[in-house]
């Protein structure tokens, strides 16, 4: 009932918006309609892959399952209702209509199915079983969750802190041990030496590596992930052989570079350019200018530059070429490098309060020189980098989508173990009513997030094109709901959650860089996700 209500609501609610902005055409005219319509049908779709999910495990279906997902697709249709009200005027849909939707019956059952009785009894659950609620999966992927999950506690969680406090580098051992257990080829086709077990194997993957830690292991196949599905969707037959069995080893990493210090959103206008030059008697290119936030740069082996190689600023997105840049390594937080033919490429990393491991940088091509054979596509490439820009940023959205699950289940896990042993008025913190309301609530949304971003990886697996809005959806709920279960475990923490020595105050600087990259949040909403839905 909750999930037809929203649907039903969320439906008609599209419909009229996309009338309003012309099938999408005049969203800025409309933006913060346009907002709330894209928000609120991503709630919907959420409650549906949870509903789906549901469904799909049979017998696996336990009470405490069911109650769950209950309450995460009553919140879900709650809350997409409460956020169309504002603009129900805008929108043309009388309060009436609303009621034809949500009518009586709904809003019993909605009271009764995210209400705090129910609520409180998830939290009382998660707190006994030390935040350990997973969603059941067939037995390969348990498998691979488990391996992961045991690899991600041996290694990484013990040097996690420590990674964090003093910013250092990803360790080379996480590297190499996650290279041999075949981590950064999931996804590659085997043809291309990966081990093509899909992208809900990589997400799981991705999402008990964050569990850990975002920084220090949790964003490692991330780029390597948007690199080869670029190399999928446009690298010449040559550059896939070439570059995708190295990716997918492990044997070099990669990191993204498209943003710059004044172009981060309109990817379309970068600056950054590469134009066709011979250097020591080899055709290539030669890169000049400016890029921003290339995180790992410095321990990468290659990079994946978006150029400018149409002068002609009017071209915009039709202007750029994507580049695959190979440089020396460097574990510092800056580097200067210099080619024999004269070209300097120097890197600076931005310090920042969380996301620490990773180093983001901002570089400074100087007539870096690139061989001919790197321009993505090869001549054919020459102008479509953006187009294939864009298919890897679809699968990073989705990898990010698991990333955002991942740590929200590290706060879960450390905020029920916490309850338990904290004690105030003489009782554990657990025992206070709002603390069980608390602990369920960002349990039942953490399954909402999870529900959409394993949808959208299956989705990506049958067809990566009409995925991608599933997939931005994903990214766009999950990495908010890291952010609010990261926080309100931090609250359920007290001062201590205020402290570095407390797992949770890394969790929450971590996720604040979630709803960021990859399409800060704003512009996913509006030139993504709304610009999709409201064309279809
Ligand atoms: C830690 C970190 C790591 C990163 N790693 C990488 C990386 O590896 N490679 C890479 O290329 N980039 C990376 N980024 C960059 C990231 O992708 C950009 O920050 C992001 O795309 C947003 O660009 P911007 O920062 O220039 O923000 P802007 O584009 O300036 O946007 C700022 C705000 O302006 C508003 N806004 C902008 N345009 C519109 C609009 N059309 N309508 C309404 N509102 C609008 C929104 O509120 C938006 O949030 C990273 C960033 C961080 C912080």
């Amino acid at each position: 009932m909750a999930l037809a209500a929203a649907r039903g609501l969320t439906d008609r609610a599209t419909a009229r918006a996309s009338e309003l902005t012309e099938g999408g055409k005049r969203i800025d005219d409309h933006q913060v309609l346009a907002e709330r319509v894209a928000y609120a049908a991503t709630e919907a779709r959420a409650a549906a892959e949870l509903m789906a999910f549901v469904e799909r495990t049979g017998g696996k279906l336990t009470p405490q399952l069911a109650r769950l997902a209950t309450a995460g697709i009553c919140g879900l249709a709650v809350s997409a209702r409460d956020r169309l009200n504002l603009v129900l005027g805008d929108l043309r849909i009388a309060d009436e209509e609303v009621d034809t939707f949500y009518d009586a019956d709904v809003r019993a059952a909605l009271r009764r199915g995210a209400g705090q009785e129910a609520v409180r009894e998830i939290g009382r659950e998660v707190a006994e079983s030390g935040g350990r609620h997973r969603l059941p999966l067939d037995s390969t992927l348990e498998q691979v969750r488990d391996t992961v999950r045991q690899f991600a506690d041996a290694e990484v969680a013990p040097q996690a802190e420590h990674i964090h406090r003093h910013d250092d580098l990803v360790p080379d051992a996480f590297i190499e041990q996650m290279s041999e257990m075949g981590f950064f080829g999931l996804s590659v086709p085997e043809e291309y030496g990966g081990h093509e077990m899909g992208n809900l194997a990589m997400i799981l993957t991705t999402e008990e590596l964050s569990r850990a830690s975002l920084a220090s292991a949790g964003s490692l196949i991330t780029r390597p992930e948007i690199l080869a599905k670029a190399l999928l969707a446009g690298g010449t037959d040559e550059q896939k052989k070439t570059w995708l069995p190295r990716i997918a080893s492990g044997e070099l990493m990669v990191g993204i570079s498209v943003t710059e210090p004044n172009v981060g959103s309109d990817v379309a206008s970068l600056s950054c350019r590469a134009e066709r030059a011979t250097v020591d008697g080899e055709d290539g290119w030669v890169i000049e200018g400016a890029k921003s936030w290339c995180t790992f740069a410095g321990r990468a082996d290659i990079l994946a530059v978006l150029c400018r190689t149409d002068p002609d600023p009017a071209k915009g997105a039709k202007g750029l070429s994507l580049f695959i840049v190979p440089k020396p390594l460097d574990s510092g937080h800056e580097f200067s490098f210099t080619q024999p033919g004269g070209g300097r490429l120097e890197g600076k990393a931005d310090a920042t309060p969380g996301y620490r491991g990773m180093h983001s940088f901002t570089l400074s091509f100087e007539r870096w020189f690139v061989p001919a054979a790197n321009l993505v596509g090869g001549d054919a490439g020459e102008g479509r980098g953006f187009y294939l820009q864009m298919a890897g940023f679809a699968a990073g959205r989705l990898q990010t989508g698991g990333r955002a699950c991942g740590v929200a289940q590290g706060a879960v896990e450390k905020t029920a173990e916490y309850v338990v042993q904290r004690s105030q008025f003489k009782r554990p913190i657990i025992d206070f009513q709002l603390t069980q309301y608390t602990l369920g609530r960002m349990t039942a949304r953490l399954a909402a997030a999870r529900a959409i971003t394993y949808a959208a990886a299956e989705a990506m697996d049958e067809d990566e094109r009409a995925a991608a809005l599933l997939a931005a959806q994903a990214k766009l709920l999950a990495c908010d709901v890291a952010v609010e279960v990261t926080q309100q475990g931090q609250l359920l923490h007290g001062g201590w959650g205020y402290a570095e020595e407390y797992a949770i105050s890394r969790y929450v600087v971590d996720a604040l860089v979630l709803p960021i990259f990859e399409g800060v949040k704003p512009v996913l909403e509006l030139k993504v996700v709304a610009r999709n839905l409201f064309a279809a």
